[in-house]
């Protein structure tokens, strides 16, 4: 059985996401820990994110770890402190879920999120029950430490050039959607000298302003409050605020697949070498890495999966389509603010927001979604299908075919019976031929 998905363990708080699984994962963590080291325990801003806290805390103290509470944090925040000063760390965060979601996901030694190999060890433990509690007089040390956050920005603003971002004195709206991030961006603007309105800035586990995946639709009091207030752009946080998405000066959405191509043109300026992103990305990508004369790796769709691939190639940047940037030299990890602190620093430039989007080829996407009766023997046969045709495809994660035009991503969804499928090209017309390629070429193989 597994429990653990692409993003941990996910569902609704209090009834899949209950006290007692919170308990026997931090249990089966320390089991697989060997009841040694210290375990970083924290949450988003979720109602249930204090219960499944504590709980996960009692699970890990039973077992001999010893604990820091680090508290309500994004999750970037905590994995930076999991590398500085823990072996583990547990975050609890459904991410950009709806309100009734929550989550556990679990973080390596390193601060990177934790490996597929380990999560499959911690589930046998789990589903084997076999904990090792430790007796009355081993159990672990419990301390909290609210720090976790301050720690975070000191080395977020260490890695910029504050000095250009003060200077300029920029205008910024922030949308942290009562989210965790609620707790740092607003401050960091603040420390990077700028003027900040706020939106949703509290943290509130109702989410009564919005709800936690930042999509452009749920963002138009950002844009409008941008353009009334002549800010120099507008920043919104998904839940656990590892990811940001933008609106321009003139309070325009700024695609994610256009920020993603747009800062890895700029990380290129300074440094050349290897950039990753997952299947799943724009052409923009390819586009940014042949003008640099760089090489770019493709990755199966997940963070982790980059964040993996970055460490071993020794890139210079990589990131996905959805606003999760990872910038090396930080941490290999998606990481929300400190996308926006290089934005500023980008913009400290002399540069509009607006202007740099404008740098960034055009593409058009399409999508769709069909369900399917056997996810593994369609994938087969469009595999199949696609090697006897001669295209020119990539099989890393389901099947991007690649064509001169543009490229179709045929994908098995982690979560539900059915085959996603992407299409992009520099025409809409064509990206909507493009995926029905694909469509057909799935229901062609679900007949057979
Ligand atoms: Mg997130």
């Amino acid at each position: 059985m597994e429990l653990f998905g692409t993003n941990g363990v996910r569902g609704i708080a209090n009834e899949f996401i209950t006290p007692e699984l919170a308990v026997n994962i931090a249990k089966s963590l320390g089991t697989y820990m060997g009841s040694k080291g210290t375990v970083a325990i924290g949450c988003d801003s979720r109602i249930s994110g204090q219960m499944l806290k504590s709980a996960a805390i009692a699970g890990a103290l039973a077992t001999g770890l010893d604990v820091i509470d680090v508290g309500v944090a994004p999750t970037p925040s905590i994995q930076y402190y999991v590398r500085e000063y823990a072996d583990a760390g547990i975050v609890i965060t459904a991410s950009h879920n709806p309100r009734e979601y929550n989550g556990i996901k679990l973080i390596a030694g390193d601060g990177t999120e934790f490996p597929r190999d380990g999560e499959r060890e911690i589930e046998k433990i789990y589903f084997s029950g076999k904990f090792s509690t430790v007796s009355w007089d081993k159990t672990g040390n419990f301390r909290a430490d609210p720090s976790v956050n301050d720690y975070y920005l000191k080395n977020i603003i260490r890695a910029v050039d504050a000095e250009a971002i003060r200077n300029r004195k920029f205008k910024v709206v922030v949308d942290t959607g009562c989210g965790a991030g609620s707790l740092t961006l607003p401050f960091l603007l603040r420390k990077l000298g700028c003027e900040v309105l706020t939106l949703g800035a509290q943290p509130d586990g109702t989410f009564p302003w919005r709800n936690p995946e930042p999509l452009p639709e749920t963002l138009t009091e950002l844009s409008d409050l941008v353009i009334k207030t002549g800010a120099d752009f507008g920043a919104a946080h998904d839940g656990d605020a590892d990811r940001i998405v933008f609106t321009d000066e003139n309070g325009e959405f700024v695609n994610e697949e256009v920020l993603l191509a747009m800062m890895t043109k700029y990380m290129l300026e300074y440094e050349k070498g290897p950039v990753v992103t997952p299947v799943s990305s724009s052409q923009r990508m390819a586009d940014v890495a042949k003008e640099k004369g760089v090489e770019l790796h493709w990755t199966a769709v997940g963070s982790i999966n980059v964040a993996r691939k970055m460490m071993e190639v020794n890139a210079v940047f990589g990131g996905e389509g959805n606003g999760g940037l990872i910038f090396p030299k930080h941490q290999y990890c998606r990481d929300g603010a400190m996308a926006c602190a290089k934005i500023l620093e980008i913009l400290a430039r002399g540069k509009k927001l607006s202007d740099l989007t404008k740098n960034v080829t055009v593409y058009f996407n399409a999508k769709t979604k069909t369900p399917s009766r056997d996810i593994a023997g369609t994938m087969e046969r469009v595999r199949h299908k696609t090697s006897s045709l001669g295209l020119k495809t990539d099989t890393i994660d389901g099947v991007k075919i690649w064509y001169d035009d543009g490229w179709v991503l045929i994908r098995p969804s982690g979560t539900e019976p059915i085959f996603r499928i992407f299409a992009e090209a520099k025409k809409q017309e064509r990206a909507e031929e493009l995926m029905n390629k694909g469509l057909e070429m799935v229901l062609n193989a679900e007949k057979a």
